[in-house]
């Protein structure tokens, strides 16, 4: 199968374009001149309903629309597309909006370990047990997605990006931190490169990485946007990515793939299908994982099925993220409350093998924050939420629940107030007074 790439250059070679208003297309030109945009052709004719394009979940996830712009924001990047700008000029509209746009949220640049007095860009080291490893040949992904919290690592002229090659420097520091266990590969996604490539990092963690590295993981996004990458009916290099996967599971490693899918129509055809089961044959396992997004899959009916399809693929549920504040959020996020209830919805129809699932979950600073639930003071009637850390980056702080003044409207935990137990039970006491 040939992979075609679409981007902001040649979009309207797809076929379907020729159906849409051109001022659609007008958006698109402005919007992805800030937002990266790419899809391919696997995605535009296996998991878009053009019929019904607008409203589509994976329309909305790929390509750009004026909404992801504040009105502000669309109108300089239009003023400065049509008059008669410097291309430094234009680059210069550019790259102050994708600053406004915090590129770089709960601090990731941030984590960057050190050994030897070296710093090791391109890998992080936030919690103790795991190191994130951003191969340079990964750094894109099969299609972006429109929410994606690390959009500034596919745009080439933004110098906020980060990966590296020397996987011999970061097998030096897992033997130097006897508490890692666990290495993801991550990007973009690690999936883009060849099997050959992919082989180069994997052989020398195999061959030289201690013992206490017993996990590995790769972050991957292909079995929704480029199944073919694990069907050798469909591609050369199929067989040799199951065959790299097989001896990672024989060499004794725990290999986990983190399959990233946001919407049920993306396991609902025989092609990734037969994918999974292919991935799961090495002796690989498959954990899923998701934000919830507002015009994609804010909707418990769509979580529920889409969990119960996993389930009975093999797939096991992970985590349910809350949308970061990157890129253009304020279309994609939705307030906590409602994020919790719609969690609440969907998992209490989801079997016993949904359990494996953490969420809603926010990936901030100190580290992925649940939100357990809510609760009500049974006396005032105030309402909080119960939250703790599942991972922190001291990882004593773990697994302590905490509670947050209720609020119908906050999207991120910092927008909340800590409310400690004594509070709770001096305002019950006033309250009874
Ligand atoms: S696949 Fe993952 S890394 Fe790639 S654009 Fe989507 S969210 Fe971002």
């Amino acid at each position: 199968m040939r992979f075609i790439t679409y981007n902001a250059k040649n979009y309207r070679d797809i076929e379907y374009m020729k159906y849409l208003p051109e001022e659609v297309k007008r958006e698109i030109d402005i919007v992805s001149s800030v937002i990266p945009f790419k899809t391919n052709n696997y995605v535009v004719d296996y998991l878009i309903d053009w019929e019904n394009f607008r409203d589509d979940p994976i329309y909305v996830l790929n390509f750009p629309n004026k909404d992801m712009l504040t009105e502000n924001q669309y109108e300089r990047v239009e003023g400065v597309l049509s008059g008669d700008h410097s291309k430094l000029d234009i680059n210069r509209v550019i790259n102050k909006i994708r600053l406004e746009m915090n590129p770089h949220p709960a601090q990731q640049m941030t984590n960057v370990p050190v050994l030897d007095g070296e710093k090791l860009e391109g890998s992080q080291h936030k919690y103790r047990d795991i190191i994130l490893f951003f191969p340079s040949q990964g750094q894109t992904c099969h299609a972006h997605c429109t929410f994606c919290f690390r959009w500034p690592q596919f745009i080439k002229d933004l110098d906020l990006k980060f990966s590296m090659r020397e996987i011999e420097k970061v097998v030096e520091y897992i033997k130097k931190n006897e508490s890692i266990n666990e290495i993801l590969f991550t990007g973009g996604d690690p999936m883009v490169m060849s099997p050959a490539e992919l082989s180069k990092y994997i052989d020398v963690l195999l061959d030289t990485a201690p013992s206490n590295l017993t996990n590995i993981r790769f972050g991957s996004k292909s079995l929704a946007y480029w199944p073919f990458t694990f069907l050798p009916e469909f591609s050369d290099e199929a067989e040799d990515m199951l065959r790299l996967f097989r001896r990672i599971v024989e060499k004794g490693k725990h290999l986990s793939f983190m399959a990233h899918f946001n919407h049920p129509v993306e396991l609902d055809n025989e092609i990734v299908e037969q994918a999974i089961f292919n991935i799961r044959q090495t002796g690989a396992e498959i954990r899923t994982q998701a934000p919830i997004l507002n015009h994609i899959n804010n909707d418990s009916g769509a979580w529920a099925r889409m969990w119960k399809m996993q389930i009975e693929l093999g797939l096991v549920p992970y985590y349910m993220f809350v949308e970061r504040e990157t890129g253009p959020y304020d279309y994609f996020q939705i307030p906590l409350a409602e994020v919790y209830q719609t969690y609440q919805e969907a998992i209490r129809e989801s079997g016993s093998f949904a359990k494996t699932l953490t969420g809603p979950v926010m990936s901030a600073d100190k580290g992925k924050v649940h939100i357990m639930g809510v609760a009500d003071n049974p006396v005032t009637g105030e309402k909080y939420f119960i939250m703790q850390y599942v991972r922190h980056r001291d990882y004593r702080q773990t697994f302590r629940p905490f509670f947050m003044k209720y609020d119908t409207q906050a999207t991120w935990v910092d927008q909340l107030t800590e409310v400690v137990p004594e509070e709770m039970t001096v305002a019950a006491g006033n309250k009874q007074r």
